[in-house]
């Protein structure tokens, strides 16, 4: 159904995106953290980092839709997480459908004055197993309705890496995972790489 140019001004004057200083050096980084202590994460997990960054250049009017993957199981123990802004765990392929539905509920609860009308960011994260191999589909269509306001993220580790590091569609052609050992053939059960 096509959208009329009435309409069409109607969503984007609901979607109008925030307007946020850039930062030019490291001395103008805001030092409000939105993600901080209380995940279970490797030391060094660049992912984490990815999180941090990503919701301090986003500010505190974010929600954050996170599917299942590292940064849902090592940041949402029982009872702690590092996230301030809410945060929403949605299942593993499903990031693009998360987003394009709570881009679509604020809209709707905008238009019937339920919220301040205000920019709101969206945005849905997932690793490269949601991303790049089961949630393609879901990020596909939300990708077909650009009246929506929502942003997906990818982190991409190369890998299943929090179910012990398996085949994913983004890893690279010869990498060592358990679905793709070298070397001669050899039993994997009862072994674990991580
Ligand atoms: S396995 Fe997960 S938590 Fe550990 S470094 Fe990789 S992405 Fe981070």
């Amino acid at each position: 159904m096509a959208i009329s140019d009435r309409e069409m001004a109607e969503l984007t004057r609901l979607h109008t995106p925030q307007k946020l200083d850039p930062f030019k050096g490291v001395k103008k980084l805001p030092l409000e953290e939105y993600f901080t202590s209380g995940h279970r994460t490797c030391q060094g997990c660049e992912s984490a980092l990815v999180m941090k960054l990503m919701v301090k250049a986003a500010g505190p009017r974010t929600i954050v839709l996170g599917s299942t993957g590292c940064m849902y199981v090592a940041n949402t123990t029982y009872y702690s997480t590092a996230w301030v802004v809410p945060w929403m765990h949605t299942q593993l392929g499903s990031s693009g459908s998360a987003a394009l539905g709570a881009a679509a509920a604020l809209r709707a609860l905008i238009r019937k004055k339920k919220i301040k009308d205000e920019p709101i960011n969206v945005i849905a994260f997932c690793g490269d197993g949601g991303g790049a191999d089961m949630g393609l589909s879901a990020i596909s269509a939300t990708l077909t309705h650009p009246e929506y306001n929502c942003l997906i993220l990818m982190y991409d580790n190369e890998s299943y890496a929090n179910t012990d590091i398996q085949l994913s569609g983004s890893t690279p052609y010869g990498a060592h995972t358990t679905f793709s050992p070298p070397g001669s053939k050899k039993r994997i059960m009862h072994h674990r790489w991580k």
